[in-house]
């Protein structure tokens, strides 16, 4: 089977020569692992921080081993009493064809009927958690209030927007990167309003769509956007912070919001939270967004690229936007 291995660690924008595809002989799984046939695997954008030889909240990827991710497959081989052939899995050895892995490190699911599995990446994986957590257990969104999600149209934020008005948001908000996501933000997801932060005049876009302001910022971009949410918090606002895509690929720091001082006297709360501290609420987001989703009311919308040996050009496009919802690669039917 194939695999890729990060080849070179890029300087700013990666490129398709930071990856190298390599045909591998997996070993048998030994007692206690099982052997899994992936059939999605999950490219998101903060595998690119794991791409820069520097400490963060994960460990970098080393040069000439696999990339590793978030995947979803089925259990070919087992040496574990707790799985067998034919279960399906989620577990983190992606950005290959055929993983060899501890049973423990993977979790069985269960196949919804009328919902594809790639949607364990999706709405029901990390994505759907990330949106779940930040938006009710960091920002602390109660009924009624009004939300802005920036990367409105990407995997994270398009959930945060649904689930905000399926929660019965007075306003829901968002940004994207062109008018085609407006629109689908608009009509598709039942967003009251957005707009395309590429057109400038963040700030007075952000104003006219929301007029009243807002309680509750999503932060998937960091920079002027971040900026802008802060001039439009309405006092006790709340954002979370989940990311800063705008800045992932700069060569030099990128200068912070210069109006944080409003902070001060709206009595806002800015809270930063990494999605993995959160397992635990797991269950709960399953349980609700596994019901909207059965009863069509969520749309968990993809973009699937085809082909291990497409991963690299589908992480790269994402990082610039050719996106809508949650970008996946498929590995196998
Ligand atoms: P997305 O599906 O949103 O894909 C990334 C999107 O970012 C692109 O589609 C693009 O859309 C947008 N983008 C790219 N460059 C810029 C820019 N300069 N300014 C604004 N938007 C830009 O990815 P995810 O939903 O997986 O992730 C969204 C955010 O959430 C990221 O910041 C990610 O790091 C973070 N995250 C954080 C987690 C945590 O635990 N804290 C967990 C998971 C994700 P467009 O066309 O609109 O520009």
């Amino acid at each position: 089977s194939r695999e890729i291995r990060l080849a070179s660690r890029p300087s700013g924008w990666p490129v398709p020569e930071n990856f190298e595809l390599a045909e591998v002989e997996s070993p048998p799984p030994g007692e206690g692992e099982i052997g899994v046939r992936n059939l999605f695997m999950s490219v998101d954008p903060y595998m690119r921080g794991r791409m820069n030889d520097a400490e963060s909240y994960t460990p970098p990827f080393r040069i000439g081993a696999p990339l590793d991710g978030g995947a979803v497959g089925e259990v070919v081989v087992s040496r574990s009493p707790d799985l067998a052939p034919g279960d399906i899995v989620t577990h983190g050895y992606g950005w290959r064809e055929y993983a060899v892995l501890d049973a423990g490190q993977a979790r069985k699911v269960e196949e919804i009927p009328g919902v594809p599995l790639s949607a364990y990446l999706g709405a029901l994986g990390m994505t759907g958690l990330t949106a779940y957590v930040g938006l009710l257990d960091i920002a602390h969104f109660k009924k009624g209030e009004a939300v802005f999600v920036s990367g409105a149209a990407g995997s994270v934020g398009s959930l945060v927007g649904q689930i905000a008005r399926l929660k019965g948001a007075s306003r829901v908000v968002g940004s994207a990167g062109s008018p085609e996501k407006v629109a689908y933000l608009i009509h598709d997801l039942g967003f009251d309003a957005a707009f395309d932060y590429r057109d400038g005049r963040i700030r007075e876009q952000l104003a006219e769509a929301a007029p009243d302001g807002i309680d509750v910022y999503f932060d998937n971009v960091g920079g002027d956007q971040l900026q802008a949410a802060i001039d439009e918090l309405r006092m006790y606002g709340r954002v979370a912070m989940c990311g800063a895509i705008s800045v992932y690929n700069a060569t030099e720091p990128v200068p912070g919001p210069n109006n944080l001082f409003l902070a001060v006297g709206k009595r806002l709360t800015l809270r930063g939270f990494i999605v993995s501290d959160h397992q635990a609420r797991l269950p709960d987001m399953i349980a609700e967004l596994g019901a909207w989703l059965r009863e069509g009311r969520l749309v968990s919308m993809e973009t699937v690229v085809d082909g291990l040996e497409n991963a690299p050009r589908a992480f790269i496009d994402m990082l610039r936007g050719a996106n809508t919802g949650k970008m996946l690669v498929r590995l196998a039917r």
